[in-house]
């Protein structure tokens, strides 16, 4: 494979890398993937949940089964374990190894070269060195994840921004205890049953049994950095005092950064989506939908006649707000206990108005009515759960402050002190 050249050359074909492949391809740019896997272990190997108007709006089919594990059914939002709890609608359970060969395919159709088991080992200005050869390329993407080659140079990620999650599929040795145990949960089967804050505020257990009790799906996460176990340990427990739950069909776990996503994701020629760009909605720890319509949205500036520059500002201006509000309300909840979330659940203060549209991905903007009616409740919380209303309120100034994210890079210093002072982090 020795001294390639294309117009756009991927590092990484997770989901990040195959959704820019195809869409790149399919706007007519030639493409060059590369991955140090084989094509047939890129990416996510468990299931995630992704909300169905992500594919519309980044023009990519909407998964159908096998891919698609599990419509949006209903989802019961705990405090701690319960009883109290916030009823959903919750996003699509879609296969990860599925999207990603499914994203692949449609990028080798429209002419992609993709390749496998090729690990880029360095990079200048121009261009890649990989195991296979050079690949030299007038846009270089950088869709390597969070432990990638880091083109950009970003900051490490602080230990206190990592969710450590697992997501697990297993058979069920006992439908009769997976029926129990749907039922005294109050939920159906095929509905998620979530557990939250129980090990620390950003943490959740969550079980979804299957309609015809074959498989029983697990998603566990917290942050370890605040002395609470992580994602594996608390799937291992979780299996561990519930029998019913059996072999292990499919899964996996990683670190997922719960920052806001790094103030540049483009230099010269040089761009970066999904994690490595930190492309998370971070409330859930939620990657895929956003890096789908990054995706979309490079290779339409790419094949429009723009470059990397323009990528960054067209995506820092769309999206760049919703994920840093998605990050203060991260740092809201992680502080609250069990028995808050229960107050809150109980006292009106967290209901479906409040959660359902972040839970989808959207602003989070509760209608004036529902904020109104939450008022008395939250009168009565600690000063700790009043700050909602202040997070809600900075949530919009960040929004409206990243629609004026400046086109030119000389401005974007400025910009970031002001990003700081309202978000109150730096990169
Ligand atoms: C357990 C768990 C549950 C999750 N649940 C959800 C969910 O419900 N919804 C949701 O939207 N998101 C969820 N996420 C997050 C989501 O899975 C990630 O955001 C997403 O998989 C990241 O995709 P990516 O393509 O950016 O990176 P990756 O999946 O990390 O892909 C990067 C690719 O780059 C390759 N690579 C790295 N370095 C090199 C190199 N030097 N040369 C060549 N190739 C290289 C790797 O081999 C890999 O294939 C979850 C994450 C976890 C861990």
């Amino acid at each position: 494979m020795a001294g390639m050249k294309c117009q756009l050359a991927i590092v990484g074909l997770g989901t990040a890398g195959a959704a820019a492949a195809a869409a790149a391809a399919g706007r007519g740019i030639d493409v060059i993937a590369v991955d140090s896997r084989p094509l047939e272990q890129t990416g996510a190997s468990w299931l995630n949940g992704v909300p169905a108007w992500a594919f519309d709006m980044a023009g990519f089919e909407r998964p159908v089964a096998p891919e698609l594990r599990g419509t949006e059914s209903r989802f019961h939002l705990l405090g701690g374990w319960g009883p109290e709890r916030v009823r959903l609608e919750g996003p699509l359970e879609v296969d990860m190894r599925a999207l990603t060969e499914r994203l692949q395919l449609l990028a080798e159709g429209h002419g992609a070269r993709l390749i496998g088991q090729t690990r880029v080992t360095g990079f200048d200005a121009s261009g890649l060195d990989t195991t296979a050869g050079r690949i030299d390329a007038e846009v270089i993407l950088d869709a390597s994840g969070l432990t990638g080659i880091n083109l950009l140079r970003h900051p490490s990620v602080a230990r206190a921004d990592l969710c450590v999650a697992s997501q697990s599929v297993h058979a069920i040795a006992s439908p009769e205890g997976a029926k129990a145990f749907v039922k005294d949960h109050g939920g159906e089967l095929g509905d998620v049953i979530c557990f939250s804050g129980v090990a620390g505020g950003y943490s959740i257990v969550n079980v979804r049994v299957e309609h015809d009790l074959e498989t029983v799906s697990l998603l566990t996460g917290s942050i370890p950095a605040s002395g609470v176990p992580g994602g594996v340990e608390l799937n291992r427990r979780f299996r561990e005092e519930h029998p019913w739950i059996g072999d292990t069909l499919s899964g996996g776990s990683r670190a997922i950064p719960l920052h806001r996503p790094w103030t540049r994701i483009a230099r010269g020629r040089f761009a970066s989506i999904g994690d490595a760009a930190g492309m998370v909605h971070s409330a859930h720890g939620s990657g895929i939908a956003m890096q789908m319509l990054a995706a979309r949205l490079l290779a339409d500036t790419l094949a429009d006649g723009g470059n990397p520059w323009d990528y960054n500002v067209a995506w820092q201006r769309k999206w760049g707000g919703l994920l840093a509000g998605a990050d203060l309300q991260r740092r809201f909840v992680q502080h609250l206990q069990p028995r808050t979330l229960r107050a809150m659940m109980r006292r009106g203060v967290m209901t479906p108005a409040m959660l359902q549209a972040p839970l989808q991905q959207r602003p989070p903007r509760p209608p004036p009515a529902a904020l109104l009616r939450a008022l008395p409740g939250l009168a009565t919380m600690p000063r700790s759960v009043r700050a909602m209303v202040p997070t809600l309120a900075r949530g919009e100034a960040l929004m409206l402050h990243y629609r004026g994210y400046p086109s030119d890079p000389a401005k974007l210093a400025t910009w970031s002190r002001r990003l700081a002072r309202i978000s109150g982090t730096v990169d």
